[in-house]
């Protein structure tokens, strides 16, 4: 199978089978991103994607996992949707999961009943970029949703039966919005109650404008410290049940996970040892995005 340009994936996608369905992110908008810089958005033709899915079927046999990329499969038509996931049924019956990034807009462009079909038809979670929970940031950032728009989409995958995989990002606020970032993500997460809630922390790409702003001294990035700080005050204020936390991506300064509420006590012990050792930081040369 042929990829075109570098294809992105959740962590926990390491080992699935990646299809493209549509090449880049159909916002492609927020300033921190350079993901999809360099590629303008299409959908593919379905002939195109039936034909990745036959030679995945030459090349592999059994595959228990798919992951249908690029920047937000969800923008798919829901019977565009339906046609993919059933030649994955016939090829791939011993398919467990499929997976999809979304946008806040794909979701509310659908109905519960739209999300629930593509449940039935193998769609088993949806990873949606959440970023920070407050308006400010959202806009500072160009997220084009507000965060009332984000708690609708959450809520909706939810009630479809969809696991939701939410991603928030350390540091977006800049140093400025430390607990802004923290308490109105909180917040945002304790509406939603998502399935998981995962942090990364900011990376900085050149090329995009948020890289620009730092180099204006328009926008403060965090220190590793300060970083910590804010996660910590973020699990002070969440309020979930059964939520799966983790913020151990590679852009992490340091890697902590565990179940919420079970495990907040011992997550927030864990990043007091850390801030009061001052070590246990991941160097900075070891991050990636
Ligand atoms: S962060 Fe997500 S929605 Fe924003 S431009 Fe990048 S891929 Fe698209």
């Amino acid at each position: 199978m042929e990829y075109e340009g570098i294809v992105y994936r959740p962590p926990s996608e390491a080992y699935s089978l990646i299809v493209q369905v549509t090449i880049g992110c159909s916002h492609n908008g927020c300033t921190f991103c350079g993901m999809y810089k360099d590629k303008r958005f299409r959908v593919r033709e379905l002939k195109e994607i039936m034909a990745d899915l036959e030679q995945a079927k030459l090349d592999y046999g059994v595959v228990k996992r798919i992951f249908l990329a690029d920047g937000d499969a969800l923008v798919l038509k829901t019977s565009e949707l339906k046609i993919i996931l059933l030649k994955i049924k016939e090829l791939f019956p011993g398919c467990e999961r499929v997976g999809v990034y979304a946008t806040p807009n794909d979701i509310l462009a659908k109905s519960v009943e739209d999300l629930s079909l593509l449940k039935a038809l193998g769609i088993g979670i949806l990873y949606l970029g959440v970023e920070s929970g407050s308006n400010e940031i959202l806009k500072s950032i160009n997220k084009g949703v507000t965060a009332q728009n984000l708690i609708m989409a959450g809520r909706k995958v939810k009630e479809s039966g969809i696991k939701l995989s939410t991603t928030l990002i350390s540091g977006i606020g800049g140093r400025e919005k430390i607990s802004e970032n923290a308490i109105e993500s909180a917040k945002l997460i304790s509406a939603i109650n998502p399935d998981y809630v995962g942090f990364l922390t900011l990376m900085l790409e050149s090329g995009t404008s948020i890289y620009k702003d730092i180099q204006n001294d328009i926008f403060h990035v965090l220190t590793s410290e300060e970083v910590v700080q804010e996660l910590r005050e973020f699990l002070e204020n969440v309020e979930v049940t059964n939520c799966i936390f983790r913020s151990n991506h590679a852009s992490n300064y340091v890697s902590l996970s565990g179940t919420l509420p079970v495990d907040k006590d011992k997550l927030l012990s864990d990043i007091d040892i850390t801030l009061k050792g001052k070590h246990g930081y991941k160097q900075e040369e070891y991050r990636r995005l």
